[in-house]
């Protein structure tokens, strides 16, 4: 491991559960300080720390913070350059759901999605890039969706978000170009994570179907592999787009979805 990439600092938001954890580890294993955030209380994120942990042999800074709240989102960033003197890799990974129709969304569930994927992710690289471009090196991943190409009905507030995550990603990109900094964005499809798991019942009662229906003929319809992504194939590419042989990749978003949006 390169001393450079010893000193790097890597923030992975929502990095309690799920993708974010396993991206967490990912660069925890690459050699990366990484820090690791969520809604959890530092006890409550404990299981998560261990894991990250074991693969760096050391315990990783948790941060709590609530992205759904903008000065929070930017506080985060700013503390991780407070406690650890720099930030050289942000993953805008934290997102919720909410299955409705469209006329059935509260407005509320509609804010709370478009503040935790969206508005903390300007936030944040808005707080990270002036150091990044001090330094003339940065790269910045932003875990979209296969939603943020397609649409699928009852995701309202989600896809919307998606896309316009990806649309975040290309403009910072263009911004970036001659920095040193790179921007791209992952769309996954299906990933079996708590946030799936959570949304079988929703999507049961809007689409008439059972459960067993519902990851067949919704989540799994979609994906011509009949399968479900793995946590550990995001964090792989994630880690990827962190290193010097990705300096080209910017402005991209990048699909590991099964096959899902070559249809
Ligand atoms: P998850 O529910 O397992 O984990 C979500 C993480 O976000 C947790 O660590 C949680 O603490 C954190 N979080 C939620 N609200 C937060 C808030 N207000 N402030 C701070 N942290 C908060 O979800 P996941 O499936 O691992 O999803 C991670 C990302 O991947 C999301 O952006 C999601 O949209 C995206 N994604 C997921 C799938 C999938 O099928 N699971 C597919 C495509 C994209």
């Amino acid at each position: 491991m390169s001393e450079d990439v010893e000193n790097k600092v890597a923030l992975v938001t929502g990095s309690t559960s799920g993708i974010g954890l396993a991206i967490a580890r990912r660069l925890a294993r690459g050699g990366y300080k990484v820090v690791v955030n969520g809604l959890e209380s530092e006890a409550d994120a404990g299981a998560a720390l261990t894991e990250v942990g074991a693969e760096a042999g050391v315990p990783p800074v948790y941060l709590h913070a609530d992205l759904a709240d903008g000065e929070a989102s930017h506080g985060l960033a700013q503390e991780v350059i407070a406690r650890l003197g720099r930030l050289d890799i942000v993953v805008n990974n934290a997102g919720i759901q909410k299955v409705a129709p469209v006329d059935e969304l509260p407005p509320a569930d509609w804010s709370r999605i478009v503040a935790v994927s969206l508005d903390s992710t300007f936030h944040i690289i808005r707080a990270a890039l002036p150091g990044m471009k001090a330094r003339g090196w940065g790269r910045i991943v932003n875990i979209a969706s296969a939603h943020g190409m397609r649409a699928s009905p009852f995701k309202s507030a989600y896809v919307a978000t998606k896309h316009a995550v990806v649309g975040l990603t290309r403009t910072v990109a263009l911004e970036t170009a001659e920095a040193g900094i790179t921007c791209n964005a992952i769309c996954p499809g299906y990933v079996w994570t708590p946030l799936v798991a959570a949304q079988v019942a929703d999507q049961a009662r809007v689409h008439g179907m059972s459960e067993e229906e519902v990851v067949r003929k919704v989540m799994l319809a979609p994906q011509p592999t009949r399968r479900f992504v793995q946590p550990e194939e995001v964090a792989e590419m994630t880690f990827y787009l962190t290193g010097e042989l990705a300096r080209s990749i910017t402005g991209a978003a990048l699909s590991i979805d099964g096959g899902w949006t070559a249809k």
